[in-house]
């Protein structure tokens, strides 16, 4: 009985795009971690917290309040889905997520929300820190360019004026931040069944993972 999936991967490696498909075929909740780092990050800077000053953005990120609903994001009771998903909302992300004491913050909100339900969690350590115990573990990857090429594409669709080449930068530029880093740094979780998503269309990852899971 399959209860617990995370799928990990680096930036733009579509795991948000999959991991809500997949939650509505099975059933699951879908939880995406980097959403609650995102919004711990762009509530710091809204407060005028210095984001690389570890000891004021870990104070701040014990007293928020952060909540993931039917996709919706909130942060203190408001709704700041749409105000995260820009590139420095993700800048500001990676940035608070080298924080020991956030990190610990963000998976206790996690798992609180997670308790007793199915529930599919994307993320970097999904798999290794937030639900070490999962049934079934994915770890997605794509070229950098493949990478850059889909959130360019994602940020045209909603409005954004940002080059590919600038994209292909800031996305590079966090990988190595999120593999670098002293905690949780970005890596493949023992017993993950890593897919290569380059050149394949959603719909052939997500048929992929479903004969993983039912497997
Ligand atoms: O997945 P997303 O692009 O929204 O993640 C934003 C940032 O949050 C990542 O670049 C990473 O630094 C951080 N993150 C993390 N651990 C997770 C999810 C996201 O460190 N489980």
């Amino acid at each position: 009985d399959v209860r617990k999936i995370t799928i990990d991967g680096p930036a733009g490696a579509g795991k948000s795009t999959v991991a809500k498909i997949l939650a509505r075929k099975l059933g699951f909740l879908h939880l995406d971690s980097g959403a609650v780092y995102r919004a711990i990050g762009y509530g710091a800077k809204e407060a005028g917290v210095d984001v690389d000053d570890e000891s004021a953005v870990s104070e701040f990120a014990k007293t928020v309040n952060v909540d993931i609903d039917n996709g919706r994001v909130f942060l203190n009771g408001k709704d700041i889905t749409e105000k995260i998903r820009t590139p420095e909302g993700g800048v500001l992300a990676s940035k608070v997520a080298r924080f020991p004491e956030v990190r610990e913050k963000v998976i206790e909100i996690l798992r609180e929300i997670a308790k007793d339900k199915k529930v599919i969690t994307d993320g970097r350590d999904a798999g290794t820190n937030i639900f070490p115990d999962a049934d079934v573990k994915i770890f997605l990857t794509a070229s950098c360019e493949e990478r850059a090429k889909r959130r360019y594409e994602e940020l045209k669709k909603k409005g954004f004026n940002i080059s590919y080449d600038e994209i292909l930068k800031e996305i590079t530029s966090r990988d190595n931040q999120d593999k670098n880093r002293k905690v949780a740094p970005l890596t493949v979780p023992e017993g993950a069944v890593v897919i290569d998503t380059t050149g394949k269309s959603v719909d052939e990852v997500v048929a992929e993972i479903e004969k993983v899971v039912s497997q």
